[in-house]
């Protein structure tokens, strides 16, 4: 049956469309990112800058360990305080360590305390740097003025071990940390370098980032919309297209062809219902041809009982026993044709219940073998039967009987000239296996699988008096998958074919 557009199934009404579930997916994954970004910014930021400042003093302290013998090192040490953002002063130390002669000093960037630097801290840095492997450091707030004693000096607390307490929004903005890298110049010479320089990013800076953060919040936000758009777009509409191909189908078009659109899991999906509406076209093919050919094995006997009656009722002398059975052979005709639709539909609609008894099914096709010998033999047909002692089934006899008469019904229809039939029954394993065997026409390979499909016909063009209904094979299929028994057929073109079952045997 198909169902009408009207009919189908309400849309997911209430349901998120694609478009608002990839932006939602989006817009959190931008909410993540730019809350990763705020915590570096908040809290990493500082520390991560002192890394990096710290790193490249050492770079600083080289190139002036260098410097202070050059020819003219002031100037050196200009374009080093300039390149490395940093005030500069560099001594001479001795064997202890103690601070001697100033070599050289350059102020550097405005804000830079390097000129004033108590001896004291300088020396107590020294120290520090003797025991850490020759630097240290330290971090200053910005209202301190150095004195010519240490107490003058405003270490923040801790600043001792190098820890840098949380600033306060003034301080941030102009704290200075002091490196000290103990070094030697190209002469040998002990000196000690100490460099200056900003210990956070200064106020613009910080604030351009937080500037920056809002403006790429921004890009993120606009940019998670269009991607959405653009994807939903890009997957929505290839389902939109297969959906309003799927409603042409559900209409009864079933040439209609489904596009994939490249995504594995969209080819996927159009290439399972192109096999569907494939497959629906062959049912509808089917169902045609079906009510086509009962039509006609309807109407064709019934053409000629009219015909004969009327010939009899009209025509005086034709009202003779030969016409009378013709009319009889044709409603006979009628009646089987009725009866096997019957049969089938009863099997097809699985409402049908088997009546199982134990009974010997050798002894069952010897009785059928001899049935058919009595039928045939005027008509020149030869029946042999192999089937020795006693093969025990559990199975409904009165329906296995039909099988086996379905199959002599079509060797005998099929035969041909060659009017030898075959007809055994013997133990396979745990089977009783029945083979009906003719010399007779045969069926092509490609058409061996379609024969048990009801009202299929090899051949098309033979004539009536050979045809039976069409429904044989497929109320034979219908009985033995009812009793779950293996069947088939072995044919060859010209040399005849044999159609074969196997029931299980009762147990003892
Ligand atoms: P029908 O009433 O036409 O015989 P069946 O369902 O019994 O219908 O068989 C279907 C088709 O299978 C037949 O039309 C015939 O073409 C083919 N067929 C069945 N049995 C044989 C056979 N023994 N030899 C050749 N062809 C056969």
């Amino acid at each position: 049956m198909t169902s009408r557009p009207g009919s189908e199934t309400a849309p997911a009404r209430g349901k998120k469309g694609i478009l608002f579930t990839l932006f939602l997916y989006l817009g959190v994954f931008c909410a993540v990112v730019l809350l990763v970004i705020w915590v570096v910014q908040t809290f990493l930021l500082d520390f991560i800058y002192s890394q990096i400042s710290a790193f490249r003093m050492v770079g600083a302290a080289d190139a002036l360990a260098e410097a202070v013998t050059a020819d003219d090192p002031e100037e050196e040490a200009t374009a080093i305080s300039v390149g490395y953002q940093a005030g500069i002063a560099v001594f001479t130390i001795d064997g202890a360590g103690t601070l001697g002669e100033r070599l050289m000093r350059v102020e550097g960037e405005a804000g830079s305390t390097v000129s004033r630097i108590p001896n004291t801290v300088m020396q107590s840095m020294i120290a520090e740097a003797r025991e850490n492997g020759g630097s240290a450091q330290r971090t200053f707030t910005n209202n301190f003025s150095f004195g010519n004693n240490a107490a003058n000096v405003k270490l923040p607390a801790g600043a001792e071990n190098n820890a840098v307490p949380p600033p306060t929004p003034n301080e941030v903005e102009s704290r200075r940390t002091v490196y000290v890298f103990l070094r030697s110049d190209a002469g040998g010479r002990a000196i000690a370098v100490f460099l200056d320089t900003a210990a956070v990013p200064i106020g613009t800076a910080a604030s351009a980032l937080w500037i920056e953060i809002a403006v790429l919040s921004l890009v993120f936000l606009l940019s998670a919309l269009l991607l959405a758009f653009l994807m939903s777009r890009r997957i929505a509409r290839p389902i939109a297209a297969i959906n309003e191909t799927a409603k042409a189908l559900g209409a009864g078009h079933y040439d209609v062809h489904f596009e994939g659109a490249g995504y594995r899991e969209t080819d996927e999906l159009a290439a399972t219902l192109n096999y569907a509406a494939e497959e629906l076209s062959k049912v509808d093919d089917l169902q045609k041809e079906l009510i086509a050919n009962i039509s006609h094995d309807l109407r064709t006997p019934l053409t000629m009982i009219v015909g004969y009656g009327e010939i009899m009722r009209d025509i005086e002398g034709e009202n003779k026993p030969e016409n009378v059975q013709v009319i009889i052979d044709e409603a006979r005709r009628l009646s089987d044709l009725v009866n096997d639709l019957m049969t089938l539909s009863r099997y097809q609609s699985g409402c049908e219940k088997m009546q199982t008894e134990n009974f010997d099914l050798a002894q069952t096709v010897r009785e059928v073998s001899a049935r058919y010998n009595t039928l045939l033999s005027g008509r020149g047909f030869t029946v042999t039967v192999e089937a020795e002692g006693a093969l025990t089934v559990s199975a409904d006899r009165a329906r296995i009987l039909q099988v086996i008469y379905n199959l002599m019904n079509n060797a005998v229809n099929y035969s041909g000239d060659a009017r030898v039939i075959a007809l055994i029954c013997r133990r396979a394993g745990n089977c009783a296996r029945v083979e009906v065997i003719d010399h007779g026409e045969g069926i092509p390979a490609e058409k061996l699988a379609d024969i048990w499909q009801r009202y299929y016909k090899v051949d098309t063009t033979h004539k009536r008096s050979v045809v039976g209904s069409g429904l044989g094979l497929a109320i034979v299929r219908g009985i033995l998958e009812l009793h779950r028994a293996r069947y088939g057929v072995d044919s060859k073109v010209g040399e005849g074919s044999r159609f074969w079952f196997e029931l299980d045997l009762a147990e003892a």
